[in-house]
């Protein structure tokens, strides 16, 4: 692991990678990247647009045309594990990139940074494993089919993991053969342009892999729209998805959507509810919360109720909030001001609707907190789900605990939100816990515990929570045409 970490100096004035070459917008506007922490800019980027994804979108066709088309699936390959290599050997340095742009603490950025590198591992090994059939059909012959890239791909990624988010669709897009457009969230574009030029060391022709920063409203936009790309994977919130999705009908793109959760957290009173407590605060305030996979909405059974508020709070008070550079610290601040703002309005509307605060609600108090956007993690107790804070992704760390009297209601409120993407459940019966599984209608869940992200296994939403399943083998069919061929033997 290399201790370089490139100091706040080095950072002003990063730059796009268009066709392997490091690029201003052609505008020559900027905008600052702030520290959440501290409030300091630590970093300009340029502030693409339309011409400049179209510029990124022709570096990526000729790209496409190029070598890059004649290079075996092991060569692809091997290419992905010289970049993951080479994660594991920058991880100090895009860990401490993230944790001062996201506001995320030090520890938990290095976990992410690993978490890159073996995302593209794995997807370095699937590269020769993406092939086709052979079916028997009702004519003499040969019918078989291909797997063939799509083409030109556009990856836009939001803020809250923003080096992961990228890695879960660099790593299948490439493997299978595509050439990328990579823009990052506005907030949070180092790790991205880090990932870039980490790219074009690794060995990937130029063009292969682009980054354009600048505004989704105008840079992500024209990426969503523009005829040269073949299709959108995206990750956000759920209003953006259903933009994206108009605006790639143009040319009728393949779309992949991962979008916003209000995931529960359902815990029956035969459930070990020390462990349920121990590990659920992190399951819905790390990341300070803004996390589309946290367990937002906690259903208790009626009759262990009590027992689990207590165990929970109790648990949550331990959550260290802190200096996100400090090695101890927990849970450090929202990515902005902004956010803070938004999560502090939603606490304000939980009171309103009659949900009982049981801790948090404000910024942790100190000097040490002034100039951050830190939040306590908060607890709403006696909520029902037609309320504001348990229909909504609030995207910070606040949760709503809701009471349930037996298996079937845990299951009717757990389903009671138009979105469906993660869950857990909790019980010593399996039988139970595997019922109330099956009857989630969410795409990832785990049953006693809340890890449910796993590299190699699908991940993804139901209902408005989005579109197709990253991670995994399944994640190569999002970026891969299906070619069928009948040869005649007549
Ligand atoms: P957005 O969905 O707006 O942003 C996600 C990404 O999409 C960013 O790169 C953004 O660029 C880009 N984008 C925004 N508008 C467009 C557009 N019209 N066309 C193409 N790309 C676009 O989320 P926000 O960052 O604004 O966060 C707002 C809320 O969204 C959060 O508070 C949270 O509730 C939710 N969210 C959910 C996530 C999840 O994983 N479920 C992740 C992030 C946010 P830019 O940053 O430049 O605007």
């Amino acid at each position: 692991m290399t201790t370089e970490v490139r100091e706040s100096t080095d950072l002003r004035d990063v730059k796009m990678i268009i066709g392997g070459e490091q690029a201003d917008a052609a505008d020559g506007q900027t905008f600052e990247v702030v520290n959440p922490a501290s409030g300091e800019v630590i970093a300009t980027a340029p502030l693409g647009g339309a011409e400049d994804v179209d510029r990124a979108v022709r570096a990526a066709q000729a790209a496409f045309e190029g070598p890059w088309s004649t290079w075996s699936a092991s060569k692809r390959g091997r290419t992905l594990q010289k970049l993951s290599n080479l994660v594991k050997e920058h991880l100090e340095e895009l860990a401490q990139l993230e944790s001062r742009n996201v506001g995320k603490p030090i520890s938990t950025a290095r976990g992410e940074a690993l978490a890159v590198s073996l995302v593209f591992e794995y997807y370095a090994g699937a590269a020769n494993k993406v092939f086709g059939e052979t079916i028997p059909v009702s004519r003499p012959g040969l019918d078989f089919t291909l797997r063939e890239p799509i083409g030109v791909v556009g990856l836009i990624v939001p803020w809250n993991f923003p080096m992961n988010m990228a890695s879960w669709k660099l790593g299948p897009a490439l493997a299978a053969g595509n050439t990328c457009i990579l823009k990052p969230a506005s907030y949070t574009p180092l790790t991205a342009i880090r990932l870039g030029e980490l790219a074009l060391e690794a060995g990937f022709p130029p063009g292969v892999v682009n980054v354009v920063t600048g505004p989704g409203g105008s840079a992500g936009a024209a990426l969503a729209a523009h005829a040269g790309v073949g299709k959108i994977a995206f990750t956000g919130e759920t209003v953006t998805g259903q933009e994206i999705l108009r605006l790639a009908a143009g040319n009728v793109k393949k779309v992949s959507l991962e979008l916003c959760g209000k995931s529960p957290n359902i815990v029956f009173a035969d459930a070990d509810l020390e462990r349920f407590a121990a590990e659920s605060p992190y399951a819905v305030f790390d990341n300070a919360g803004q996390d589309c996979c946290a367990r937002s909405r906690i259903f208790v059974e009626a009759s262990a109720h009590d027992r689990v508020v207590e165990l929970f709070t109790e648990a949550t008070k331990g959550v260290v909030v802190g200096d996100p550079a400090d090695e101890k610290t927990q849970m450090g601040t929202l990515v902005s001001q902004r956010q803070r703002e938004r999560v502090r309005e939603y606490i304000g509307i939980g009171s309103a609707e009659g949900a009982e605060l049981v801790y948090g609600g404000e910024p942790p108090t100190g000097a040490a907190f002034d100039r951050g956007a830190f939040l306590t993690p908060t607890i709403f107790d006696g909520c029902r789900t037609d309320m504001r804070i348990v229909r909504e992704e609030i995207f910070g760390p606040v949760v709503a605990i809701i009471s349930f009297s037996d298996e079937a209601e845990a299951v009717r409120l757990a389903n009671d939100t138009p979105y469906g993407l993660s869950g857990s459940i909790w019980s010593q019966d399996i039988g139970k816990a595997l019922r109330v599984a099956k009857g989630v209608r969410a795409g990832v869940l785990s049953v006693n515990t809340n890890s449910s992200v796993h590299t190699e296994a699908p991940f993804g939403g139901y209902k408005m929570s989005g579109i197709g399943r990253e991670l995994g083998m399944h994640a190569l069919d999002l970026y891969t045409e299906i070619k069928n061929v009948f040869v005649d033997l007549g």
